[in-house]
C-alpha cells in the first residue's frame, strides 16, 4: 500500500476527490485540460460536483473524502484495506483551507466531505466534527455542508457533526444481513441503521424544538444569529472518546 504522507496539498486533493467519486450522492464532473498560449485559463479533474439546494437549485460543492485509508475491508469498495492504492488524509487545516479557498473564488457554494475509517470510527468522526467546527466558527464559513455520518460512530458525534452540516445522511451500499456479512465482513445492518434513524428523528426534534420550519438549513445556521450558534454538546475534544 502507498501512503502519499508528504504529499502536497494539491496531490492530497488529487488522490482524495478521486477517491470521493464512487460515492453516488452527487454527480462528479471535471476534465483536466493545460493552460495553452492564446486561450484563458486551464482545468483540472478537482472534485467539483453538483447537488441541489432547498428551493431547487443546483449548486457546485468540493466532493472530497477527510481520507481514503479504511481499516473495513468492504469488497465493493475501492478503498478496502487490501487495495493497493494511493492513501492520503487530510488534516482539519487542510480541509478548511481549501474549502475557504474554493469559496471565496466562487468555485464552490459548499463541501461534501465523506471519508474512509482511521483507526476507528469514533476517531474519524471526531476529526470530521473539529473539521466542521472550525469551518464554521473559525473560518466563520457560511456556505452549505453535506456531510456523511461514519458507520459506527458514537451518537455524540454523529449528532454533535449534524449540529455543524446542513445536511447529513449514512450510505446503504447492501440491503439484507446476508449481502452485509458477505460482502462487508466488518459491518452489520445495526452499524448503519442506527445513525440512520438518529439523523431522521434528530432533524425532526431539532425543528420542533428550535421552531425551525421548511429547508434544510443546519441547527448551527439556525441559532446563529440568536446565539452564536453555540453547540450545545460541547467542543469536539470534549466529547469522550472511545476509539
Ligand atoms: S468502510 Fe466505507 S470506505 Fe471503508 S472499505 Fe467499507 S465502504 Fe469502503
Amino acid at each position: 500500500m502507498i501512503f502519499a504522507e508528504h504529499a502536497s496539498l494539491e496531490e492530497k486533493l488529487r488522490i482524495l476527490s478521486d477517491a470521493a467519486k464512487y460515492d453516488v450522492a452527487c454527480t462528479s464532473s471535471g476534465v483536466s485540460r493545460q493552460g495553452k498560449d492564446g486561450y484563458i485559463g486551464n482545468s483540472s479533474a478537482a472534485g467539483i460536483c453538483h447537488s441541489f439546494s432547498a428551493d431547487g437549485r443546483c449548486i457546485s460543492l468540493l466532493k472530497i473524502l477527510f481520507t481514503n485509508e479504511c481499516i473495513y475491508n468492504c469488497k465493493y469498495c475501492i478503498n478496502r484495506v487490501t487495495n493497493d492504492v494511493p492513501r492520503a488524509t487530510f488534516t482539519p487545516e487542510e480541509v478548511c483551507q481549501l474549502t475557504m479557498e474554493f469559496y471565496r473564488r466562487n468555485y464552490i457554494e459548499g463541501l461534501f466531505l465523506s471519508s474512509g475509517i482511521i483507526q476507528s470510527a469514533d476517531h474519524t468522526m471526531e476529526l470530521i466534527c473539529q473539521t466542521l467546527h472550525d469551518l464554521r466558527t473559525v473560518h466563520r464559513f457560511h456556505g452549505y455542508i453535506h456531510c456523511k455520518a461514519i458507520p459506527g460512530a458514537s451518537p455524540e458525534l454523529v449528532e454533535m457533526a449534524g449540529w455543524y452540516a446542513d445536511r447529513m445522511s449514512v450510505n446503504m451500499e447492501l440491503p439484507t444481513a446476508d449481502g452485509l456479512r458477505q460482502l462487508a465482513p466488518n459491518k452489520d445492518r445495526r452499524q448503519i441503521l442506527t445513525p440512520m434513524r438518529q439523523i431522521q428523528s434528530g432533524m425532526e426534534e431539532s425543528r420542533e424544538a428550535l421552531g425551525m420550519k421548511g429547508g434544510n438549513r443546519s441547527a448551527y445556521w439556525h441559532t446563529s444569529a440568536g446565539w452564536g450558534g453555540a453547540c450545545p454538546m460541547g467542543s469536539v475534544r470534549g466529547v469522550r472518546h472511545r476509539g
